[in-house]
């Protein structure tokens, strides 16, 4: 337990040893204990669901054939993100979709994983309920983080990348959309 968890469960126990009454939590261990040990190490992260897979390739043009003529999804939109140097098409698939980046410069971040990586899935992104609240969770478990503050991403959503190291090699995003 970090020393943060010690303060609070100490704290939580000096609170409920004056506490009148007591309840239970589902494990059997007294509710204010539980809570307090909850909010330091629980999971209130709400990850609803994949909102998209994001695929480096070199043509949008030319990759987007396999997706639209193969599995017969369509292309609803193509956007161009200028301070990350690429094009994004987006290929819905229910809740979640396929997006395909295509660098606009031989400098931009998915050139540069294309050069060391070759084409193919770059990052998986999850969709959660409060992208600041999921940030500062994720900081006080001491997650390493790409983006300390959430930025603005593709189709208007609010994003942040966690550190690969964190995620045995997975570039996580996560995300927020109205
Ligand atoms: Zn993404």
């Amino acid at each position: 337990m970090g020393n943060k968890g010690l303060k609070v469960f100490l704290a939580i126990l000096l609170q409920y040893s004056s506490s009148p009454s007591l309840q239970f939590s589902k494990y059997n261990i007294p509710l204010q204990i539980w809570q307090g040990f909850e909010s330091v190490y629980g999971g209130h992260m709400k990850v609803k669901h994949i909102d998209h897979i994001g695929v480096a390739v070199k043509s949008i043009e030319q990759a987007g054939k396999f997706y639209t003529d193969i599995l017969g999804l369509k292309i609803e939109d193509i956007e161009n993100v200028a301070d990350q140097k690429v094009n994004v098409a987006f290929l819905p698939i229910t809740d979640s979709e396929v997006e395909l980046l295509e660098s606009t410069e031989p400098d931009g971040p998915v050139a540069k994983y294309i050069d060391s990586r070759g084409e193919g899935v770059q990052h998986i992104a999850f969709r959660v309920e409060n992208i600041d609240e999921a940030l500062k969770e994720l900081k006080a478990k001491g997650v390493r983080l790409i983006d300390q503050e959430p930025r603005k991403g593709a189709g208007g959503a609010k994003i942040a990348f966690i550190h690969p190291k964190e995620t045995h090699g997975v570039l996580v995003e996560i995300c927020e959309r109205e």
